[in-house]
C-alpha cells in the first residue's frame, strides 16, 4: 500500500475506503422515519456542483477511497444527475452506488447503463400499496415496484432496503422473504434509527434485528453468508431461497469496522453520520487534504454516538 492510501487509516487500524455521497436533502416522498411533512431544504446554490463533486472524489480516491454510493435526500432529483455519474464513472474506483427511492429511476436507466453505476439499493418499506402510502405519505407503490423490475431485468445489481417499524410494517417481515424468493432480489432489513423525526416515536416503533429474526425464525431456517470485515449487514440464504440482510444499526452497530467517510450537499468532509462536525472540501488543493483528513478521520468515534442534532436527510442515510 502506498504512504498516500496509509494516510486513510486511523489508530483503530480501520482503513477509510468508502465514501458515501449526499447530493441533496430534498426529496419526492415523506417517509414517517424520515422527513417532517414540511421539510425545510437548504438553497439550491449551496450544493456543491458536479465539477466540484467530481473533482473532490477524483482526490479522495488518489487518497485510497475504493467505493462511492450517492445518496440524499433523494438523488436523482439532481437535474445534474447524469452529469455527476459520467464525471465520478470516469475514476478508477471498484464500485459507484445509489440509494434511492426509484421514483425518478426508470427514464434514467437507458443510460445508467452505459455507465459504472450499476449498484442500486432501492428503498422500499412495504408490498402494500396502502401501507405504503401510510409510510411514504404518496400514492408512489406501483412507480417503485416498476422500477425496481426494470432495473432487475436490465441486469442491474438491485438490493432492497426495508426499514422495519413495530406496527407499522413488521407484519410483512415474511411477505419480504417471500417475494426476494420469488424475484430473485435480496432484501436488507433495517432498524430503525433513533435520528430526526424518528426520536420522539422510536422507542413505540423500534424492533431490533433479533427479534426480527424471532419472527423470521418461526417460519424459515437461515444460512450465514460470508460478509466483508467492513460490513454494514448480516446476509443469510433463506430455506425458501431467499437472500436477506440485516442491519443492527441501533442495537449491534457496526463502528469498530466502518470504512465509511461522508461528503454532505455543500461538499464538507464528515467522519461519521452522527457527527456534524467537518472541513469543506471544495476550496483545497490536492496537496491541503494531505493535511485536513487525518483531522478528520482522528475524529471518527470508535463507539456509537447516540445523538445528532441533524436528521437524516440532511447527511445522506
Ligand atoms: N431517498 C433515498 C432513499 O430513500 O433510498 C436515499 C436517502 S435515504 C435517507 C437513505 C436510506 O436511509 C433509506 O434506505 C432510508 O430508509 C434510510 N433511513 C432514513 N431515515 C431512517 C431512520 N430513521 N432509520 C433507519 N433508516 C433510515
Ligand atoms: Fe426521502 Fe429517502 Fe428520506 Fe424517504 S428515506 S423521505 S425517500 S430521503
Amino acid at each position: 500500500m502506498s504512504m498516500l492510501k496509509r494516510r486513510l487509516v486511523d489508530k483503530y487500524g480501520r482503513r477509510m475506503r468508502k465514501l458515501r455521497i449526499s447530493l441533496l436533502d430534498a426529496c419526492n416522498l415523506r417517509c414517517l422515519y424520515c422527513m417532517p411533512e414540511h421539510p425545510v431544504f437548504m438553497p439550491q446554490k449551496d450544493w456543491a456542483s458536479a465539477a466540484d463533486l467530481t473533482r473532490i472524489t477524483r482526490n479522495l480516491v488518489e487518497l485510497g477511497i475504493e467505493e462511492v454510493r450517492l445518496t440524499g435526500g433523494e438523488p436523482l432529483l439532481r437535474k445534474d444527475f447524469m452529469e455527476i455519474v459520467t464525471g465520478l464513472s470516469a475514476l478508477p474506483i471498484k464500485k459507484l452506488g445509489l440509494t434511492t427511492n426509484a421514483l425518478l429511476l426508470v427514464p434514467h436507466l437507458p443510460l445508467l447503463r452505459h455507465t459504472r453505476l450499476q449498484f442500486l439499493n432501492i428503498s422500499l418499506d412495504s408490498l402494500d400499496r396502502d401501507n405504503f402510502f401510510r409510510i411514504t405519505r404518496r400514492d408512489e407503490f406501483s412507480t417503485v415496484i416498476d422500477a425496481i423490475l426494470t432495473a432487475k431485468a436490465l441486469g442491474f445489481r438491485v438490493k432492497i432496503n426495508t426499514v422495519i417499524m413495530k406496527g407499522i410494517n413488521d407484519h410483512e417481515l415474511p411477505d419480504f422473504v417471500e417475494w426476494s424468493a420469488v424475484h430473485d432480489i435480496p432484501v436488507r432489513f433495517l432498524e430503525v434509527m433513533n435520528i430526526g423525526v424518528m426520536k420522539a416515536r422510536f422507542h413505540e416503533h423500534f424492533l431490533s434485528v433479533s427479534d426480527m429474526m424471532t419472527i423470521l425464525g418461526a417460519e424459515y431456517r437461515f444460512s450465514a453468508l460470508n460478509s466483508l470485515p467492513d460490513s454494514t449487514s448480516r446476509n443469510f440464504l433463506v430455506s425458501n431461497n431467499a437472500k436477506i440482510g440485516f442491519i443492527a444499526s441501533e442495537s449491534n452497530p457496526f463502528c469498530t469496522g466502518c470504512s465509511r467517510l461522508r461528503l454532505t450537499p455543500k461538499g464538507q468532509i464528515r467522519p461519521c453520520l452522527f457527527m456534524e462536525a467537518g472541513i469543506d472540501l471544495k476550496p483545497l488543493t490536492p496537496e491541503e487534504y494531505l493535511d485536513v483528513l487525518p483531522t478528520i478521520i482522528a475524529m471518527k468515534p470508535i463507539k456509537r454516538i447516540f445523538h445528532q442534532p441533524q436528521p437524516m436527510y440532511q447527511i445522506g442515510g
